[in-house]
């Protein structure tokens, strides 16, 4: 049984799960959670979450997608039940969130925005004393198997303040998941990593999401909601401004195919806008969007006759950036809009 179906509910005690295989079964939860209208206001007019109304579904990996100050924390925190909403409704596993927390945070688990480890203690340390607060008992052979599975198997003896930062989220998310949870919530897991850690993480966010844990992370990497997410939730300002899969906000808002010709600059720009065609700069390469693709063989031709000396010309269709520039009228560069 996938976790998809494992989530079911009974009309007078909430949800079960396979784990509590005799309660009666009534019907099915297709949602692990559910927010209607959510929003968050700070005095004296800041609308930090704005109306937000969001239904995600179990077992997949769901980001939320913004700039600084969108409004992706402020929301998350929210459903993490460390706060208060100004108005607006929330169920997690079926339960409302401002009635019975207690019994949704011993299955949720969570990494905040920032998560730096105790210094002084190593990762055994730190899962044993995790244990310890969360009323759990855990063997070493627990813990190992969690280190292991977090790929910080080498790195057990480690001092938390000496870990890379990589490493140090990954201890993060393994203590995220000492309770074993069917949500985890991910804040912002690889801001400020370098290129390969990202990779690493990205690869066990996978692994945790082919388990069966349903993940809800925040991020303003479009690259990472692209490679990661089933579902997609862009946040601008508080409000959700598109969601939908990656493919399906692609279709949505990035109609065009760009062609890009390589290694020219502005005076290519500028040649081009000669003879009447649309093109931007873009990461040392200048870019042509076309938005019928009947018509890219004609445009080939074109750019082909032209006196402009690139190295290269390739398509390429839209990305999440792409998307994200046709929707808030700017670029996001780690997580500041530009543009
Ligand atoms: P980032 O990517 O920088 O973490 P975010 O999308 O998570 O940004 P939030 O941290 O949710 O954004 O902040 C949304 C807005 O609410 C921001 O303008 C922020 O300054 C404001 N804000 C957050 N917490 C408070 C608070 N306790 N009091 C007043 N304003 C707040």
């Amino acid at each position: 049984m996938s976790m998809a179906e494992a989530w079911e509910i009974t009309e007078d005690e909430g949800i079960v799960t396979q784990a509590y295989p005799r309660r009666e079964v009534k019907r099915k939860l297709k949602a692990i959670i559910e927010v209607e209208g959510l929003s968050k206001h700070y005095p004296p007019d800041l609308k930090a979450v704005d109306g937000v109304s969001l239904s995600i579904k179990p077992g997949q990996v769901f980001s939320i997608l913004g700039p600084n100050g969108a409004g992706k924390t402020t929301a998350v925190e929210i459903l993490e039940g460390l706060r208060e909403p100004t108005s607006g409704k929330a169920t997690i596993f079926g339960i409302d969130i401002s009635h019975d927390y207690g019994k949704i945070r011993k299955r949720v688990g969570i990494l905040p925005q920032n998560f730096e480890p105790f210094e002084n203690l190593t990762p055994v340390e730190a899962l044993e004393y995790w244990a310890h607060l969360f009323n759990m008992t855990k063997t070493s052979k627990d813990i190992d198997a969690l280190l292991e599975s977090v790929g910080l198997g080498s790195k057990k003896k480690a001092m938390g303040g000496k870990m890379s930062g990589g490493e140090k989220r990954k201890l993060g998310i393994a203590m995220a998941l000492i309770n074993d949870p069917e949500l985890l919530f991910l804040d912002e897991p690889t801001t400020g990593l370098d290129p390969k850690a990202r990779r690493d993480l990205w690869a066990l966010i996978q692994g945790i999401k082919k388990k069966g844990t349903t993940v809800v992370l925040t991020t303003h990497y479009l690259d990472e909601a692209e490679k990661l997410s089933d579902d997609v939730a862009i946040m601008n300002k508080g409000k959700v401004v598109a969601r939908g899969t990656p493919d399906e906000l692609i279709g949505r808002y990035g109609k065009e195919t760009l062609i890009v010709l390589v290694g020219v600059g502005q005076s290519a720009v500028d040649e081009l806008a000669r003879r009447s065609i649309v093109s931007h700069r873009e990461n040392g390469n200048v870019v042509v969007p076309v938005s019928n693709p009947k018509e890219l063989r004609t445009m080939f031709a074109k750019l082909s006759s032209i006196q402009v000396e690139f190295k290269d010309m390739y398509t390429r269709r839209q990305t999440l950036e792409d998307v994200f520039l046709n929707l808030v009228g700017q670029k996001m560069d780690e997580g500041v809009l530009r543009g």
